[in-house]
């Protein structure tokens, strides 16, 4: 990469904005800040230079701004939060520094800067490293791509949370030092497993593996080797290798945690639950039918004494199990499970509907939905299997059709999408119709009558 002085076009660009954003107010401010940016990146992107010049003489150069640069990478794509953050014009350098960064940044090793006797070691594979993340400069990798990866799947977000945990000091190294490093280490456990966990959810596998991968190296830094807290991070690593087809992978990272939950009578049924669920999902991929039933069987006898009979965590046991029945060939008790598992969502979706209607009425009150998009999506396509399932198999039963597009319909609704609540709704009411009387006829037309009507008004501000 060429190194070069802003050239006039860029300081004419940055002096122009920084004048307008301090005296124009902080909205508008923002938009002209987010115009010349892209301009100035694009101008550095398209010509593939790396800007690391001052732009003043009196401005202190980039590297001094290392670590507000991470914590400004968050902030880059909130418009809001921009100009009130960055009130002069090396900031804009900062922010600069840190768009095109989409995947991080690298520079190679310098053996001499690094304390003696220390290896470094790649972050994903944990072979010779030759390249060093330059924004915490902690952390190694052996190949752009090992960089890359790491960078979509965890790295970005905690690129400046490593730095404290990996540096050694001189309070690092005394007792106290040592409590507080190992509570960062946990919480960036938890943070990895938040962020492994939703990309499984949203059926990025891939990505979600450098995320279970630390999050186990750090457990196991954390509690030690082979205590059950290593079982959440286990289970992580091998749902992420199932989705990648990784099979072998997975029955050795599974064998390891069922090991590790024997060994440990502290072990507490929500684990043992998702144990076995992991544990059926493989034999159900390898064709083991009846080992996957085994542990289907318990993961529902655990989650049920975790979450209750009644749980929508339980039920999803239910869901896998009817899979299974389905392969077999045995399709009336597929069919029976399927309605268990539409009965309880639909009661737990129209409570959810209920609390939002009350809070709609209520402007004061937030409403706050339950699941996040991730778990939204999962459900969702949990629902579409059972709908074409019903619809489908021959001697279709209307009662089911509308339980479970009345549940798809209640989804989409409260997460906002209400083209597609509209679409459920019409599919629900078709086959509620279809059953004279039918129970469930009144809640969806009332739903149907909602959504149109917020769809017909007019929107704050569209006039
Ligand atoms: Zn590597
Ligand atoms: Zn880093």
């Amino acid at each position: 990469m060429l190194h070069f002085k802003p050239n006039k076009f860029v300081f004419l660009i940055i002096t122009v904005i920084s004048r307008r954003s301090s005296h124009s107010s902080c909205s508008s401010s923002s938009i002209y800040v987010l115009e010349a940016f892209s301009a100035v990146v694009s101008c550095f992107t398209s010509r593939k230079w790396n800007f690391s010049g001052r732009c003043h003489s009196d401005c202190k150069p980039i590297v001094s701004h290392q670590r507000r640069l991470a914590s400004l990478a968050f902030l880059v794509g909130k418009p809001s939060q921009l100009s009130c953050v960055l009130p002069s014009h090396t900031d804009f350098l900062v922010i600069m520094e840190a768009k095109p960064r989409v995947v991080g940044t690298t520079s190679e090793v310098v053996p001499l800067a690094l304390p003696k006797g220390s290896a470094k070691l790649c972050e994903l594979c944990q072979r010779e490293a030759h390249l060093q993340c330059t924004e915490c400069r902690v952390t190694f990798y052996c190949h752009a791509e090992h960089q890359q990866a790491d960078w979509v799947g965890i790295h970005e977000r905690i690129c400046p949370l490593l730095v404290p945990i990996r540096t050694q000091t001189l309070s690092s190294l005394q007792e106290a030092g040592r409590i507080e490093m190992q509570l960062k280490k946990a919480e960036l456990v938890e943070i990895c497993k938040l962020v492994a966990q939703s990309k499984l959810s949203e059926g990025k596998h891939q990505e979600a593996l450098p995320a279970a991968q630390f999050c186990l190296r750090c457990s196991i830094d954390v509690h030690g080797p082979r205590t059950v807290h290593l079982v959440p991070a286990y289970l992580l690593l091998a749902e992420a290798n199932m989705g990648l087809g990784n099979l072998t992978m997975v029955a050795e990272l599974l064998s390891q945690a069922e090991w590790v939950a024997l060994k440990s009578p502290e072990c507490g049924h929500a684990v043992h639950h998702r144990l076995h669920r992991s544990l059926g999902r493989l034999h159900t991929a390898t064709g083991n039918l009846e080992a996957a039933l085994l542990n289907f069987a318990n993961d529902i006898y655990f989650a049920s004494e975790a979450y209750g009979l009644d749980s929508t965590v339980t039920c999803g046991g239910y869901y896998l199990m009817a899979d299974v029945f389905t392969k077999q060939g045995k399709v009336p008790v597929a069919c029976s499970l399927y309605s268990e598992v539409a009965r309880t969502w639909h009661c737990h979706l129209t409570k959810h509907l209920e609390t939002h209607m009350q809070n709609m009425q209520n402007p004061d009150m937030s409403f706050e939905p339950s699941y996040d998009n991730a778990q939204r999506v999962e459900v969702d396509e949990m629902f579409r299997t059972m709908l074409e399932f019903e619809q489908n198999r021959s001697g279709k039963d209307s009662a089911q059709v509308a339980l479970v597009a009345h549940c798809l319909a209640m989804l989409c609704f409260l997460g906002g999408d209400c083209l597609k609540a509209l679409g459920f709704c019409s599919e629900a009411l078709q086959a509620s119709q279809l059953i004279p009387n039918h129970d469930l006829t009144e809640p969806i037309q009332g739903l149907l009558q909602l959504v149109q009507s917020l769809q017909t008004e007019p929107r704050p501000g569209s006039d």
